[in-house]
């Protein structure tokens, strides 16, 4: 019997579950639809990123003899969603029976589990196994847990995968995690390699005309335009990455360099994704530079475990709350998201260099999201929902599966430390630290309070004693009440009229 296979636009592989038995005479649906184009308004280097992608696996399919149906954005009877666009495939078929491969977003989940009842479609729903951790067992590793952490479900995926582990069971170097050595600040002249730059291809070419009319009002640059949009391509950045640049991921991790976008970092999440690369290959590839001695285990455990660990993790803890995670906001944050995060002006060097790399690649690095926007979105109680809607609207790799984890969790500690076990908050010293952003700052990170003080200063210590009921019973902030109970009367009313006019300042605009 014939079947309709639905690709979805982070589905690219060739080794999708979907196709995994895929007969003549079945048909691969794929469509470029609005209302997956709008339902946030995606960074249009994302929109051409993806639609691109589309287009080369469609064409790769149909040169492989498959029967694809591929509806673009323009066609004219393009109803505009995904079940729209499978009624009128099913229709125009015959056809009643769909394998799909089960998506990554709990929206497109309840979407396709309405086809039966709304179109009376018998849909088989696959697992999606490019992950290394299905969903089924994050849910028996997590079950009776009290308090789960990354890092012992990042040590059961080593074993299970066998990646820099010894004969006798052990962690290759002895130790699980090189994380100490990776957070040094950055050296003098520490700059971001060369990346590749991808020919354009006439598909990438029409795509970009086509993104740049539609979306012209959507955040963020389209050209120029460098991202691979085939799998050839992806692995030629892969292999580059790994020969020239992962020698020298580890030690400068978290380092932040003004006018320096990418640094040492992968640029491969957009990639992995949206299917184009396995998780698994790029853990194998790194662990073969290190066995090859190419490159440090402090470096190549650091990268395999943001994949095998982080990036599984964060999947896992998303299927086993959701619906519910998405409601959760555990400090109440309701501040609007000021418009410096849409390009809108702000004196604070960081923030404005981290939103102008958001605007001109789609990517800011982990630290930037981290410690920098999203920092200062937890500690100023920025609205979250609003911040939610921002990272998933401008990252090239943003899907909601690994950004509500990401950003309510990490960054916000909004799921009240399901992901987490503290806030990542932190002051403007921390960001003196490791970056060089401040010398070139209207404010002084050494300032609590008055004209020139760092505002991320006295919003640390706000949100801190404006949340001390929430957050003072928490094991791993030892000293932050004990130092704020030792400032005097004082300096305590300072730093919180300090805060109060940082907040008056920001909704008039002139942070
Ligand atoms: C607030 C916030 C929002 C984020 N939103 C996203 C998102 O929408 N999509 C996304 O892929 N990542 C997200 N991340 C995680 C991380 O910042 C990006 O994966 C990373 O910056 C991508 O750049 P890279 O490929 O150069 O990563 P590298 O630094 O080179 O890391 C290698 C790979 O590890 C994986 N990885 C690293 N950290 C994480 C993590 N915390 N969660 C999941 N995977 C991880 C990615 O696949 C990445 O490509 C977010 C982090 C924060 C703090
Ligand atoms: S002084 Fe404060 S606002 Fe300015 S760059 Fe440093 S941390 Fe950011």
């Amino acid at each position: 019997m014939s079947h309709l296979r639905l690709i979805l636009a982070d589905q690219l592989s060739d080794s999708l579950s979907a196709l995994a038995d895929v007969e003549a005479d079945d048909t691969v649906l794929m469509c470029e639809v609005m209302e997956e184009a709008t339902y946030v308004r995606h960074h249009p280097k994302k929109i051409a990123f993806l639609f691109a992608a589309m287009r080369h696996f469609a064409a790769e399919l149909s040169d492989k003899g498959l029967q694809v149906r591929y509806v673009t954005l323009t066609d004219p009877d393009n109803t505009g969603s995904l079940t729209g666009e499978v009624e009128r495939a099913t229709a125009d078929l015959g056809l009643r029976q769909m394998i799909v491969t089960e998506p990554g977003e709990y929206r497109v989940c309840q979407m396709m589990e309405s086809w039966h009842a709304k179109l009376g479609l018998t849909v088989e729903m696959r697992p999606d196994d490019r992950f290394l951790c299905s969903i089924d067992r994050f849910t028996r590793w997590a079950s009776g847990k009290k308090q789960m952490r990354m890092e012992y479900f990042y040590r059961e995926m080593r074993k299970s995968y066998h990646i820099l582990i010894e004969q006798d069971g052990s962690p290759t170097g002895g130790q699980w995690n090189y994380d100490k050595e990776n957070r040094k600040p950055p050296a003098k002249g520490l700059v971001s390699p060369t990346r590749i730059r991808h020919p354009q291809s006439a598909i990438l070419k029409e795509v970009l005309a086509l993104v740049g009319t539609t979306f012209p009002d959507h955040f963020g640059t389209l050209e120029p335009f460098h991202f691979a949009v085939t799998r050839a391509q992806a692995l030629i950045e892969l292999d580059d990455f790994i020969t020239r640049i992962l020698p020298h991921f580890g030690d400068y991790q978290d380092a932040m360099v003004q006018g320096e976008a990418f640094l040492n970092h992968s640029l491969l999440s957009s990639y992995i994704n949206a299917g184009l690369l396995l998780p698994l290959e790029i853990c194998r590839k790194a662990e073969a530079a290190y066995r090859n001695n190419h490159v440090p285990l402090n470096a190549a455990e650091g990268f395999i475990r943001q994949i095998l660990g982080w990036r599984e993790y964060v999947r896992g803890i998303y299927w086993l709350h959701m619906p519910d995670y998405a409601d959760l906001n555990f400090f109440d944050a309701k501040r609007p998201l000021p418009a410096f995060y849409w390009g809108g002006s702000t004196a604070m060097a960081c923030i404005s260099e981290a939103v102008a790399h958001t605007r001109e690649h789609a990517y800011s690095h982990h630290i930037q999201r981290l410690m920098v926007t999203g920092n200062f979105a937890l500690i100023a109680g920025l609205d979250v929902k609003q911040v939610q809607d921002w990272y998933l609207s401008v990252y090239s790799d943003a899907y909601e599966w690994v950004e509500m984890p990401n950003t309510l969790g990490m960054a916000l500690f909004g799921d009240g430390g399901l992901l987490g076990s503290k806030p990542y908050a932190a002051s403007g010293k921390y960001i003196d630290k490791m970056s060089n952003y401040c010398a070139g700052c209207r404010y002084n990170p050494q300032e609590m309070t008055g004209k020139t003080a760092c505002p991320f200063n006295a919003l640390y210590w706000d949100f801190f004693a404006r949340n001390r009921n929430k957050l003072e019973a928490n094991q791993r902030l030892p000293f932050v009440y004990t130092t704020w109970d030792k400032f005097s009367p004082d300096r305590q009313t300072g730093i919180k009229d300090q805060a109060a006019s940082v907040f008056s300042r920001m909704a008039q605009g002139l942070l």
